[in-house]
């Protein structure tokens, strides 16, 4: 018998993927991957590594991570047996969809989103239903949602929506769960920044599920951790398509102690919703600039140039941003996460410079 050729045995529909990727930039200003530009502090990471120091390391973390849902359930209000974690929310996303998705079930998703979810889904050879946000403000385009919704086996919506910054209201929400046929997967990775929460409709709507990362708001985008809150039932089947000890006792141990301690956090918060509104407002000033508003620690920008200019020209001054251009709806446009008062300085001044040639 002859040897299948090396992509033969790779399924047609993975084949034709593009893989999530991201090429790596050294950069003064990294203004990227909206992580958060504030460290932890040293002192608290310090703790973490003396509690490590502490446990085996040749021992397997617990087969079911007692402490840290304990803590999540106490964090969040949500039953422990509702919480799942992940090593990073990619994670959890990856599994949710795999346990809802195969040949013949239909994945219903906005776009322009963050990219994963369509990526998994292809993967999975499960059938898209996708639905462009209003092409004029970028927000979502609640009507056809919800006539997705009505036969989508899962619908993922990312709210603040990455990289558009918008919200979908929750009263488009509490419609879309009232209306969906199958699971209502909302990724809350921004949801600090934004005020809002899908969180009090989880007792009511058992097709919710909440996805959740610390690698954002909570600063730890280096340690891999995130969460999912959904109805025990729904948890339940989820679990079964996790890997087993897929989060390490050192993220475990550093998630824990951050949510013991997460006042630490709150300035920085404060700081970047602060900054996000500061340079929104300054990039409204700027007539070559269109800035679409966000609730997010990112703000979209379209400008005249080609995206890839404009990143070029920022990048040549030190500043590293997101090009977005190739997203559907989103020529032009590149993405600017949030950062400390200097780096987001650096990047008006950066952009000025740019838009005028001067660079
Ligand atoms: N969801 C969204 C919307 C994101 O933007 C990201 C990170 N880019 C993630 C999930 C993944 O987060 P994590 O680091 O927890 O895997």
């Amino acid at each position: 018998m002859q040897n299948p050729s090396q992509s033969d045995v790779i399924k047609p529909e993975v084949r034709g993927l593009a893989a999530y990727t991201l090429k790596h930039f050294d950069a003064d200003v990294k203004l990227d991957q909206n992580e958060n530009p504030y460290e932890l502090p040293a002192d608290l990471k310090r703790e973490v590594v003396e509690r490590v120091l502490r446990r085996p390391w040749g021992r397997y973390p617990e087969f079911v991570p007692a402490a840290i849902l304990r803590t999540l359930a106490k964090f969040t209000g949500w039953h422990e047996d509702g919480i799942l974690v992940g090593n990073g929310s990619n994670e959890l996303i990856q599994a949710s969809l795999s346990v809802t998705l195969g040949p013949g079930r239909r994945l219903a998703v906005p776009q322009p989103t963050f990219t994963l979810y369509k990526l998994m889904a292809r993967t999975l050879q499960a059938e898209l239903s996708e639905v462009l946000l209003h092409s004029d403000h970028l927000t979502f385009d609640v009507d056809k949602l919800l006539e997705a919704a009505r036969t989508a086996d899962v619908v993922v919506v990312c709210t603040p929506n990455n990289p558009t910054g918008n919200l979908l209201e929750r009263e488009a929400l509490v419609a879309l769960l009232k209306t969906a046929k199958g699971l209502v997967l909302v990724d809350e990775a921004y949801h600090e920044f934004s005020g809002q929460t899908a969180f009090p409709l989880l007792a009511e709507h058992r097709n919710l599920v909440v996805l959740r990362t610390f690698s954002k708001a909570m600063a730890m985008a280096g340690l891999r951790f995130g969460y999912m809150m959904a109805h025990p039932e729904i948890a339940r089947e989820v679990y079964k398509s996790k890997l087993p000890y897929n989060v390490n006792i050192f993220t475990l141990t550093a998630a824990e102690l951050v949510i013991e301690r997460r006042a630490v956090l709150n300035q920085g918060i404060a700081n970047l919703i602060r900054e996000r509104d500061r340079v929104f407002a300054e990039l409204e000033k700027r007539s070559a600039v269109r800035a679409f508003p966000s609730k997010a620690n990112f703000i979209l920008i379209k400008t005249e140039k080609p995206a890839r200019q404009l990143f070029d020209a920022l990048y040549a001054q030190g500043v590293l941003v997101r090009d977005v251009s190739s997203y559907p709806l989103l020529d032009r446009c590149l993405r600017i996460s949030i950062g400390t008062p200097q780096e987001n300085n650096r990047f008006l001044a950066a952009l000025d410079r740019a838009l005028e040639n001067r660079q």
